[in-house]
């Protein structure tokens, strides 16, 4: 059986970016957070659509020659009914096991209350039904960096982790888990070469079809596995597209940075790219992009308005969404921890990069999401400054911006994590400069998300109630921040919800 928790399953309505939300502190009751974001979608017991994480592991299993009928993606609401005595081995895929990710551990620890993510991957592996001594746990994903201590894999019934990507080793580990022999408490599934990676068997959340995996830039704190660049087939990729096309229209294109499909060096290669969107587009016209960079958008300028003429996002008020990292408004430290982030341009022409890229994105229907990185090591009031100033050009560009914590990832494992108690005044007003940002930016693009009536009226009513809700509840803290004041002085955290993870712990112990 493989599955995932709650918020992996769920399509957040077709919308990439309100994915976010699962990494939000828990403030809405259960109900309502699971009725407006992860609306089960069930075929009997198999998830469709599933993550495309585990229809690539339930295709190298199937490959490998696990019988089709062994293997089958569970959605995690039908975990009871779909574990029996014929049960063996449970795959897991995970993200953000424990919150402890940049945007969960962010927003958590200003408001200090869990977050969605850890408490639905405990609901899910403190399951009575996934409990037996009879079933073998195995969990990988980009998550499982946040679950190296064995205790902590032991309080949660996990008998191994897969670290990096899992194509090569899932099968041997499976078999393994079948044949109840021993298991490594951790496995390293390295790059996998892409003549390795199978074509999925099946749909996946929000049509998501992989075009590259990597990234080749080199930032310090980034997973090593992206160092190398490695790119899917077109027909592999079409393949993938006309198997999601009958469960939904909508097809998202995932890579790292998807302007540089089958770029032979930093720049995109304008023919390679334009040639991947027109062969999807005879396949459907809803086609999302996952991730791109900022300087490939730059290097290329002509290629984002020939995308967005293709997907027929200009002058017509559709846009094209991709997230991106902004990180830093510093060239000091772009220099520092990411000096390959601004390719083909230097790291003194970041900020500049960001502002140009940003005006010719949004100027061609497209809405970047950019990330920030707060408390980066090394970073110092300047730095904040630079990016404080940044953002406040932004302003004027159809735009979202996520401000993170820094995670100690990548090569940066030795750094410590940044917490609120780390912040600056200029920490403070950067961050009310972004709410501000979103708020006004988020307003407009709901509105017209809602116009395009991909959302029931009742749920976009109750979404927007949300967004207005959030509002007037920060506004008096926002006055605060603005003033470079932290407003959580003297402010106590929410009372925590019952801890699943204790109970874990607990049935661990007995
Ligand atoms: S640009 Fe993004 S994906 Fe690439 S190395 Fe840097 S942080 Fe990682």
């Amino acid at each position: 059986m493989l599955t995932a928790d709650k918020t992996l399953m769920s399509t957040y309505n077709g919308s990439q970016f309100i994915g976010f939300a699962a990494c939000f502190p828990r403030v809405l009751p259960r109900w309502l957070y699971a009725r407006l974001f992860c609306p089960a979608k069930s075929n009997g017991n198999a998830a469709i659509p599933a993550p495309a994480g585990l229809r690539k592991v339930e295709a190298v299993l199937v490959e490998s020659g696990i019988p089709e009928e062994d293997v089958e993606i569970v959605h995690p609401m039908r975990i009871r009914k779909a574990v029996d005595s014929d049960t063996r081995v449970v795959g897991v895929t995970t993200s953000d096991p424990l919150g402890k990710g940049p945007a969960s551990s962010t927003f958590s620890s200003l408001i200090r209350r869990e977050p969605y993510t850890a408490y639905y991957f405990r609901e899910l592996l403190t399951h009575e039904a996934l409990r037996s001594d009879d079933l073998r746990v195995i969990v990988g994903g980009p998550g499982v960096w946040q679950l190296a201590d064995p205790n902590v894999r032991a309080s949660l019934g996990i008998d191994c982790i897969v670290e990096g990507e899992a194509e090569l080793v899932a099968p041997r580990l499976f078999r393994d888990a079948l044949e109840g022999a021993p298991l490594p408490g951790t496995v390293s599934g390295g790059t996998v070469p892409m003549e390795k990676v199978p074509v999925m068997r099946g749909p996946t959340i929000n049509g998501t079809v992989e075009v590259s995996r990597g990234c080749g830039r080199g930032c310090e704190f980034c997973n090593p596995n992206m160092r190398r660049v490695r790119h899917v087939p077109l027909e592999k990729i079409l393949d993938e597209i006309r198997l999601n096309i009958p469960h939904s229209p909508k097809v998202t294109l995932h890579a790292e940075d998807v302007l540089r499909y089958k770029a032979d060096g930093i720049v995109p290669d304008k023919d390679e790219v334009l040639r991947l969107f027109s062969e999807a587009t005879k396949l459907t016209d809803d086609i999302g992009i996952s991730h791109i960079a900022l300087s490939s958008a730059l290097s290329r300028p002509d290629l984002e308005e020939e995308l967005a003429d293709l997907l027929k996002c200009l002058g017509t008020g559709a846009h094209i969404y991709a997230q991106t990292g902004i990180e830093t408004g510093s060239s000091r430290l772009v220099s520092r921890h990411m000096k390959g982030k601004a390719k083909p341009f230097s790291p003194e022409d970041w900020p500049e990069v960001v502002r140009e890229s940003m005006k010719l994105l949004s100027g061609n229907g497209w809405v970047a999401c950019g990330t920030l990185v707060l408390g980066m090591p090394g970073e110092q009031t300047d730095d904040v400054l630079r990016t404080l100033e940044l953002v406040r050009d932004l302003r004027r560009y159809k735009s979202l911006i996520v401000p993170l914590f820094f995670v100690p990832l990548g090569e940066m494992t030795e750094s410590d994590f940044f917490t609120p108690e780390g912040m600056l005044p200029e920490h403070w007003m950067l961050l009310a400069e972004c709410i501000d940002h979103d708020f006004h930016w988020s307003g407009i693009l709901m509105d017209e998300l809602f116009s395009q009536n991909r959302m029931s009226g009742a749920k976009s009513r109750l979404m927007k109630f949300a967004a207005w809700y959030m509002q007037r509840r920060l506004k008096p803290y926002m006055e605060t921040m603005k003033e470079g004041v932290s407003p959580l002085e003297g402010v106590a955290g929410l009372e925590e919800p019952p801890h699943a993870f204790e109970i874990g712990r607990q049935k661990a112990k007995a």
